[in-house]
């Protein structure tokens, strides 16, 4: 017998004991609403009257010239409220805990941008809502402090440990364990313990359904591949849910740092530095050492900068059916800048590793064939990683070199 939340070895739910029956509660209301045909169009029309969609699957003729290769199309998760597709998940959620009955939501971030979306659905529907955040994290995201502050959270700094986003995961679990009658804990990616991970793809799957459906009126046929950036792996097992059980190639981009070899990268299934371990609940591929410490991870977008990532894309990792790739900083800011440039996009430096492993590959596949590039949000908040790295006069010969270096990638014949 299967066991649950396990996906080959990895996944599962290593909790204390006191959680129990919290985590049998929320596996209970889950499956009840996934079998009530009213919950999933119920969480579609909100998600069409209050965060935009269904999304655009944009086509993007320049760069389909530029590389002279695949079709390139971009799937636009930047355009949900709050400028990305962290929306689905919390908005999911939020419809979750009202069927709970439940009156309070807490979570937990790293940049901010869970948090606002988490402030944002309870502010919505009603609920208190309290976001854990490392103090060295507060002071680094100090607008996203002061937006779910405004939208009626409380953000509260934490200041065990090293003070960043494994510390402030902890301390939710705390208040989590002390209130677990009117607390809901809205995870932020598809990680941590069962039910998460497949509750946070359900939602996100609206994503790869809306695009199998647009690519296949749009090109009339299905993608070639389809491409997406990894941080906890939700925008990836959102997009690549809607095809998983087609002839499509599914590529999950990394974050590959300051590059694999020197080990300042996130990069967990794309690179030989992790190891399968349990950690926050969950079985999956951590970052760690010969000793089985969690190294530090580095990347140049917070979104991707996690040790841990998907037990679902672990598993999809070891049977084949994903490719992981990493992309480096220089390579993202290049990939973004061209995509400014080209199509007047301004993707996040998460999303841009999605684009920066396309493009090394869009110029290798033939013009009836199509791929889709997941634009997990918007760059926006980028501004001032992206302003340094534009000043720098060494980098904007670099972007340069980079497009053309692109161009030059078509093989012969
Ligand atoms: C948070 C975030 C990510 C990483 O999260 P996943 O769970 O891996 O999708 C990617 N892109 C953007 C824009 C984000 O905000």
């Amino acid at each position: 017998m299967r066991r649950r939340g396990y996906y080959g070895g990895f996944g599962g739910a290593f909790l204390p004991e006191i959680l129990t029956a919290t985590f049998e509660h929320l596996e209970e209301a889950f499956a009840a609403a996934k079998a009530d045909p009213d919950f999933w169009r119920t969480y579609v029309e909100l998600m069409a009257n209050y965060a935009g969609r269904p999304t655009p699957l944009t086509f993007a003729p320049n760069l389909t010239r530029h590389f002279d290769g695949a079709k390139i199309y971009i799937k636009r998760e930047d355009l949900n409220h709050t400028g990305a597709h962290k929306a689905n998940n919390v908005m999911g959620q939020g419809l979750l805990v009202k069927r709970m009955g439940k009156t309070r939501v807490i979570a937990e971030t790293g940049a901010g941008q869970h948090g606002v979306a988490t402030a944002t659905m309870a502010a919505r529907f009603g609920l208190a809502c309290t976001i854990y955040m490392g103090e060295v994290d507060v002071q680094r995201q100090r607008p996203n402090v002061f937006w779910m502050e405004r939208l009626g959270a409380t953000v509260v700094p934490v200041r065990d440990g090293t003070r960043i986003l494994k510390d402030a995961i902890n301390e939710a679990f705390r208040d989590w364990v002390g209130n677990m009658d009117d607390t809901h804990y809205v995870l932020g990616t598809a990680c941590g313990p069962h039910p998460f991970p497949e509750m946070v793809t359900y939602f996100q799957s609206i994503i790869g359904r809306e695009a199998r459906r647009q690519i296949s009126e749009q090109e009339g046929r299905l993608p070639r591949r389809v491409y997406a950036c990894v941080g906890g792996g939700s925008n990836a097992m959102g997009l690549f849910s809607g095809f998983l059980d087609d002839p499509v190639e599914l590529v999950g981009v990394e974050a590959g740092g300051q590059g694999l070899a020197g080990g300042r990268h996130a990069a967990r299934l794309a690179s030989t530095d992790a190891g399968v371990g349990v950690a926050q609940g969950y079985k999956t591929y951590f970052l760690q050492d010969s000793d089985g410490q969690m190294r530090e991870t580095h990347s140049i977008a917070a979104g991707l900068d996690y040790v841990g990532v998907s037990p679902i894309l672990a598993h999809l990792k070891d049977n084949g059916r994903v490719r992981f790739e990493a992309a480096t900083d220089d390579e993202v800011i290049a990939a973004a800048a061209l995509t400014m440039t080209k199509e007047g996009l301004i993707p996040a430096l998460e999303s841009a590793h999605a684009f920066a492993q396309a493009f090394k590959e869009a110029p290798t596949l033939r013009p009836d064939e199509a791929i889709i590039i997941n634009q997990s949000g918007r760059g926006d908040k980028d501004i001032f990683t992206v302003a340094d790295a534009f000043a720098d006069p060494a980098w904007q010969e670099f972007i340069i070199q980079k497009a053309e270096h692109y161009k030059r990638m078509k093989p012969e014949g």
